[in-house]
């Protein structure tokens, strides 16, 4: 089966989901193709997982340093099994996001007649014409 697009981004990082909600936004029949989670490194390992885990270590940080202000605290550690799992979580929900979003009314694309079309995973090949495998 064919289908005709106006753009097609090869990648559903930042760059790709941006360029491709704004075409469709401008009312242009867009498509995505991402060969693993939608969100790309930002998301899946890149940005978000950094950031909680520099979050995590600013916590310990300001508990280690509370005495020095006479705050009392101390730390037991680090529950990795928590942290590690919540920020899983995190990055899970933005995955969450992005999978369903070409078909909810929020979506540029189902409000123009243009439309969205979104696969991961799934990957280019190269090919003009035949453009993906999954
Ligand atoms: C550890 C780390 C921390 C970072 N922290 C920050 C930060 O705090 N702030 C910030 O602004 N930037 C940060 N960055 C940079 C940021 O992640 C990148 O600038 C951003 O992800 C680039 O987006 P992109 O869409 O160009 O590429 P990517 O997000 O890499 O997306 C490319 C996508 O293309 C897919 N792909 C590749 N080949 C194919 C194919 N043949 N077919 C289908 N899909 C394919 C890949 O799976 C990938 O999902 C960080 C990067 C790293 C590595």
């Amino acid at each position: 089966m064919s289908q005709h697009f106006d753009l097609i981004a090869i990648g559903g990082g930042s760059g790709g989901l941006a360029v491709a909600e704004q075409a469709a936004q401008l009312g242009r029949r867009v498509a995505i193709i991402e060969a693993e989670r939608l969100g790309g490194t930002c998301v899946n390992r890149g940005c978000v997982p950094k950031k909680v885990m520099w979050y995590a270590a600013h916590v310990a940080e300001a508990v280690a340093d509370a005495p020095w202000f006479g705050i009392r605290a101390a730390s037991e550690g680090v529950d990795w099994p928590t942290l590690i799992g919540g920020r899983n979580r995190y990055v899970g929900a933005i995955n969450d996001h992005w999978d369903g979003y070409a078909e909810r009314p929020e979506s540029p694309g189902s409000r123009a007649t243009a439309g969205w079309w979104m696969r991961a995973p799934s990957r280019w090949t190269g090919s003009a014409t035949a453009p993906i495998t999954s």
